[in-house]
């Protein structure tokens, strides 16, 4: 692979990001070092030429400089605590297993924020305590790139992909002015593709997205948390907010994204469940945190982010994510 990433020449339009992962590289050197050392392209070429002692002063050469570069590695070990404890400065970590060394082991609570020059004005309002409400917005600021067709707002940055999970919550103020029908929806929250943002109104049938939804089910006759990956519907779990009108609720969330393992984690915070992983999750693009909620003349919902020392990390909590890492 590496010899062809070589041959080929860069081109010059559409350069896909770099996602460089340090732990990736140097558990491949360590696991490469077993079987002898690291031929370079240079010494493949110069082969044809060499004499047989050239070869083994070359060959000792190479093994000595992997001895360094291995202890190179071995000493630069604490670079996960300096990763930390950068992070640390931004927004909070949990360790997920006790004295863990490598960053997939620790869970960041990433300090999310709510795009105030995105959010759809024709639908939601960000009120004075910060919170997203299913109701448009009075007062109309200007500016370009607003969301036109999301019911909602993203995040003010995609997510990080260091290697290192992610965890954030979202809390709901629920109250049903009327009961909801077919296939209506409360909320949704989840990421997908810088692309797919405004695609729809809600993310749940787009491809490159993961989410969650809350919305009337014809198959339970209620209202049901649905999971749905790259477009499709993969769960249904049927939930005890009753569909009468005048009925509140408190609906708290929590996600998870691991862009080492390539898992996002649904977590019922109330119910102190999980509700679902998804594997196999395309990280080969940075994602964006998805915020949506809907139909006004049903029900009245306020979505408050849950982030960074806000995030109440129980140990049951910790130990959710730690069953899935
Ligand atoms: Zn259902």
């Amino acid at each position: 692979m590496t010899q062809t990433c070589q041959d080929t020449a860069i081109p010059e339009t559409h350069i896909p990001p770099a996602v460089c992962n340090s732990i990736a590289l140097s558990k491949l050197r360590s696991i490469s070092s077993g079987f002898g050392p690291l031929l370079t392209r240079q010494y493949v070429k110069d082969a044809d030429t060499q004499t047989d002692d050239d070869f083994m002063a070359d060959m000792e050469m190479k093994h000595k400089m992997r001895i360094e570069e291995k202890e190179l590695i071995e000493k630069r070990a604490p670079t996960t605590m300096d990763f930390l404890l950068g992070v640390a400065r931004e927004c909070v970590v949990h360790e997920l297993k006790p004295g863990a060394i490598d960053r997939s082991m620790f869970l960041k609570c990433t300090p999310l924020k709510y795009d105030m020059d995105r959010f759809n004005l024709d639908k939601v309002h960000i009120n004075t305590e910060g919170d997203m409400v299913n109701r448009k917005s009075d007062t109309r600021p200007v500016g370009e790139g607003r969301l036109k067709k999301y019911c909602g707002t993203c995040s003010t940055d995609p997510l990080p992909q260091d290697g290192c999970p992610q965890y954030w919550e979202v809390e709901n103020r629920v109250s049903l002015d009327k009961p909801l029908s077919q296939t209506n929806l409360i909320l949704e929250v989840g990421v997908c593709r810088e692309e797919q943002r405004d695609a729809d109104h809600c993310i749940d049938g787009r491809p490159y997205s993961y989410c969650m939804t809350v919305n009337h089910c014809t198959t339970h006759g209620g209202i049901c948390r649905k999971i749905w990956k790259e477009g499709k519907h993969v769960l249904c779990l049927p939930d005890t907010l009753p569909n009468t009108a005048g009925a509140s609720h408190t609906l708290h969330y929590g996600v998870v994204y691991d862009d080492a393992r390539k898992k996002i984690v649904f977590i019922d915070v109330k119910e102190k469940k999980v509700m679902s992983t998804l594997d196999n999750v395309d990280c080969s693009e940075p994602l964006w945190p998805m915020f949506g909620v809907y139909n006004s003349d049903w029900v009245t919902v306020s979505m408050r982010l849950v982030v960074g020392s806000d995030i109440y990390m129980t140990e049951e909590k910790a130990m959710i994510v730690k069953a899935l890492s």
